[in-house]
């Protein structure tokens, strides 16, 4: 997690928590050990709304 290193979350599934346990174990396993990730989990990384707050302030700035 940004900020805070070495600190993984693996949470928010909502309802496909079981469905998606598997890629959430590998991705977690690459993670750990610092490995290549198969695919591009920036969609899904919490800062993800740190950016869009950024968006919403300078748009009321704008405003
Ligand atoms: C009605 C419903 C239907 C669903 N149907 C599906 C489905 O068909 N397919 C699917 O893929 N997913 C489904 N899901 C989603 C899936 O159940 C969840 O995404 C999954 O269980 C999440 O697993 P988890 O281990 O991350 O969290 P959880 O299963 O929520 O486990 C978290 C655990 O941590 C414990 N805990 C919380 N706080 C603390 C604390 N401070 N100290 C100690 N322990 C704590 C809780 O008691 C709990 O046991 C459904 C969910 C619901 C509610």
């Amino acid at each position: 997690m940004k900020g805070v290193d070495g600190y993984l979350n693996a949470c928010g599934h909502f309802r496909t928590g079981i469905l998606t346990s598997a890629i959430t174990g590998v991705l977690l396993d690459k993670l750990v050990n610092n490995e290549p990730l198969p695919l591009d989990i920036t969609p899904f990384l919490a800062d993800r709304f740190e950016v869009k707050a950024e968006a919403q302030v300078k748009a009321l700035e704008l405003a």
